[in-house]
């Protein structure tokens, strides 16, 4: 029988080794089986055992049993056999007697009361002669009346005639076979024959009672253990006691399945007589099938109980092992938990803390629970302040939302953390302390305290800022932001703002303005303010401050998530005055300049002038004279009126173009025809070209577009290039037939932009390198009388008009024959202020 599983058993002990490898490569759920089961198997193995070794019992018991009856039976059949033989014995020797003559009827009478009286079992002695006449008969004296035979007496008619016949025939005793009467007075007949000098001389018929033959034929002791009966050859019972069958349930049962008899001829009677013995039922049956059914009962309610208590283990393995997973939980949990936990007990004894907590304060558990206040942890000089906050603790003053402390690692170094104090109550619901918990802010406190710096910082930033900034949620007069300059110059009100907005026409857009049709998906913004970063700017006055403000915008998502527009206004107004006085000296600048020109030109101007003078003066004193010798006519006298007025007029035009190019004039653009200010810059020009006997040619490309311009500037321009080119010429000393100036103006195309190109050709020495270099440098000039301002100015003129001045030499062959003057205006172009540069430095 297996054993209990090895894990149970203590190591020593000789098990073997494949025993333990198997054992251990089983699944712990197997091992468990196998433990269960195993007992279980050992009890039924058991219950086994004890069953085959009743039945084995049983059964030996049974061959004993069959044994001793087989030899009881044997032994009273061997009682009776001697007692019938005796009998026979003694009839015999009557007969004999009787045969030799010596017996006669009343010794005869005389031997048989002495042997019945002898041997009960004998009840009568007959001698029959061999006519079936009784000659003598004796009967015991319990025998009934009705059978005693009389002597004399002739036996009736097959009244024991065949055994009679049997008996003369045989010459040999014969016994009859007695049958089952409907009483138990069963007869047995021995019929001894009688030898009559060779003859048959009758027969001595001896009668016995079956039962008699059974009381005293059959030894006592036999008697009394086994129920013993005589039988016939059919066998119905002849005398005795005979054992009911027994009940067909108890044949189930191994021991009572035969019933234990034994039956046998008796001897000398033959087949007729049969004796039997049935054992009792001995109390064996009773005791063992007891004992069996007590050790089945025991064996039952110890599986019964094994297999309850094995189910009953199974529930406790799953109660455990549900224990175990929720423990194994609670203990990550609590491990991975980063928040640090300590209880203390009612009298403010540590009696738990968390891993985080040990973590924390670098103090390990064992150092920590158990111990009372002051704590290991808390600053030397914080110590007070801890023990009254402790005291508050332990008495229920715990402070809703938690309080800062100071925490002292072990390693001596300090952190801040937060503790929330809760009640620790037990499943009873009794409080058994307090519950803690920490936290170590030391982190979200530096965070803080950067994210404070770094507030200020840009507070301070902002604030100094010499821009006012402001914020403000578009659609809405709240002030989300505002700098200190901005709340010096509109207070902390939304007005500035929105009229900063308003005034720079950066006017919040409206969703439905058909222009931003395109910016649907960005709710209504326009995209470019939004997706650019880029802002709009704008320059305005604002009377309020009388100052002038830039003022750039951009919109921007608030803290919040409101979109919002921020302003940023920085106050040009310095900037705006310098510009507006460059802007006056560099228009001083210009009419000095035009002024100088008219200088320059005076001699030509005068001799110009001299000519209309000379020829008004010749007319009047022509008619003067006339008139005096009254030699003329009405008609003569209004020509020649007519001629002086022609010439004053002449006089009076030239000196009305030289007003109108020095006149100082706002500068003022307007579409100017372009044949205009070419006639009248030639007219000019021509004065000083004709002196110097230049030829002057021009050229003026058909259908030129006007331009938007100062004509007045542009006329500058030309007369400077025309003058330039005559004083070249007149430098080189050129002959007369190279004495020539060419003006051209043609529409062109320059970087894709239509202009109009203006060029005056010479014929002088041209520009030399060092010359080239700093051609539009501010008085630089080659000539002795030269200002050197002339060609600056020009640039300056030309680029405010978003034009190009450039010059060039002209080669004949390798040599300079010249040089080319020119500069290009764009046909349409943006309006811009005119700014002097250099020039207007240079005249103040
Ligand atoms: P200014 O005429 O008073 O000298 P400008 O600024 O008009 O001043 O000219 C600067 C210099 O450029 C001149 O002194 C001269 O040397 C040179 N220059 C100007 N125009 C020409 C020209 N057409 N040919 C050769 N040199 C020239």
């Amino acid at each position: 029988m297996q054993d209990s599983p090895a894990s149970e058993l203590p190591s020593e002990g000789p098990i073997p080794d494949w025993w333990r490898h198997w054992w251990r490569r089983q699944t712990p759920t197997r091992q468990d089986r196998y433990a269960m089961l195993a007992p279980l198997a050992a009890v039924l193995l058991f219950l086994a055992a004890i069953v085959s070794a009743f039945w084995y019992l049983r059964l030996e018991e049974m061959d004993r049993e069959q044994e001793a009856v087989k030899r009881d039976v044997e032994y009273a059949q061997q009682r009776m056999r001697l007692r019938l033989l005796e009998r026979q014995e003694q009839l015999m020797r009557i007969a004999r007697d009787i045969s030799n003559k010596e017996v006669d009827a009343e010794e005869f009478i005389v031997r048989a009361e002495s042997m019945i009286a002898q041997y009960p079992e004998l009840l009568m002695l007959t001698w029959i002669d061999e006519r079936r006449k009784i000659t003598a008969s004796y009967a015991a004296p319990s025998l009934h009346s009705n059978q005693i035979r009389a002597s004399g007496e002739v036996l009736r008619p097959g009244e024991t005639e065949t055994m009679y016949s049997l008996a003369r025939d045989l010459q040999q005793p014969v016994y009859s076979q007695p049958a089952a009467g409907p009483d138990s007075s069963g007869l047995l007949q021995l019929h001894v024959p009688l030898a009559d000098q060779g003859k048959f001389g009758g027969v001595i018929l001896g009668e016995y009672s079956i039962d008699g033959l059974l009381r005293y034929g059959v030894p006592a002791e036999i008697s009394a253990k086994y129920a013993v009966a005589l039988l016939d050859g059919k066998n119905r019972v002849l005398a005795g006691t005979s054992v009911p069958p027994r009940n067909p349930a108890g044949q189930l049962l191994p021991w009572a399945s035969q019933p234990n008899d034994y039956e046998v001829p008796v001897s000398p009677v033959g087949n007729g007589l049969i004796v039997r013995a049935q054992a009792y039922r001995t109390g064996l049956g009773v005791i063992g099938s007891g004992l069996f059914w007590l050790v089945g009962a025991l064996s039952a309610m110890t599986a019964w109980m094994l297999i309850a208590n094995w189910r009953h283990t199974r529930r406790r393995m799953q109660a455990q092992q549900a224990l175990m997973a929720e423990t194994n939980f609670r203990r990550a949990m609590e491990n991975s938990m980063l928040t640090g936990m300590r209880a203390l007990d009612m009298h403010g004894r540590i009696t738990y803390v968390n891993a985080a907590f040990c973590q924390m304060t670098q103090w390990s558990e064992a150092e920590l629970v158990g111990r009372t206040p002051p704590f290991p942890y808390w600053p030397e000089e914080d110590r007070d302040l801890l023990m009254a906050r402790l005291e508050d603790e332990l008495k229920g003053r715990t402070i809703q939302g938690g309080f800062q402390v100071r925490v002292k690692r072990k390693d001596g170094t300090l952190f801040d953390a937060r503790l929330y104090v809760s009640r620790l109550v037990d499943a009873k619901g009794n409080q058994t302390g307090w519950m803690t918990s920490m936290t170590d802010i030391t982190e979200p406190t530096r965070i803080r305290e950067q994210l404070q710096a770094s507030h200020e910082r840009f507070t301070t930033v902002l604030e100094a800022l010499d821009a006012s900034v402001s914020v403000a949620p578009l659609g809405s007069e709240e002030l989300l932001f505002a700098n200190k300059l901005y709340r010096l110059w509109f207070g902390g009100r939304a007005g500035g703002h929105l009229q900063m907005v308003a005034t720079a026409g950066m006017s919040q857009p409206r969703p439905n303005d058909e222009s931003l049709d395109h910016v649907d998906h960005f709710v209504g913004l326009p995209t470019n303010t939004l997706t650019s970063a880029g802002s709009e700017n704008a320059e305005i006055f604002v009377p309020e401050l009388g100052k002038w403000l830039e003022v750039r915008s951009r919109y921007l998502n608030w803290v919040d998530g409101r979109l919002a527009q921020m302003v940023i206004a920085t106050d040009i107004t310095a900037r705006r005055t310098a510009e507006e006085l460059a802007a006056a000296q560099a228009e001083r600048a210009q009419s000095a300049s035009r002024l100088i020109t008219m200088g320059e030109m005076a001699s030509s101007v005068a001799h110009e002038l001299n000519q209309p003078l000379t020829a008004i003066t010749n007319y009047c004193n022509g008619l003067v004279s006339r008139i005096k010798s009254k030699q003329i006519s009405e008609d003569d006298v209004l020509a020649a009126l007519d001629k002086t007025a022609r010439q004053a007029q002449r006089a009076g035009q030239i000196i009305q173009r030289i007003r109108t190019f020095v006149k100082r004039s706002e500068p003022n653009r307007t579409l100017s025809d372009i044949n205009v200010m070419v006639t009248e810059a030639l007219e000019l020009a021509e004065i000083e070209l004709r002196r110097r006997n230049v030829r002057l040619s021009h050229y003026v490309a058909a259908r030129l577009p006007h331009l938007m311009v100062d004509p007045i500037l542009i006329e500058q321009v030309l007369v400077n290039l025309l003058r330039n080119a005559a004083e070249a010429i007149e430098q080189a000393g050129r002959p007369a037939g190279r004495r020539s100036v060419e003006m051209r103006v043609v529409p062109k195309q320059i970087d894709e932009q239509a202009v109009v190109e203006f060029s005056v050709l010479d014929s002088g020495q041209g520009l030399a390198p060092e010359v080239m270099e700093r051609l539009y440098e501010a008085f630089f000039s080659t000539k002795a009388e030269g200002m050197g301002i002339g060609l600056n100015l020009c640039r300056t003129i030309v680029e405010s008009h978003q034009g190009r001045m450039q010059a060039e030499n002209i080669y004949n062959g390798s040599e300079v024959a010249g040089c080319r003057f020119s500069f290009w205006i764009p046909v349409s172009g943006a309006t811009n202020p005119i700014v002097g540069k250099d020039a207007g430095v240079t005249i103040t």
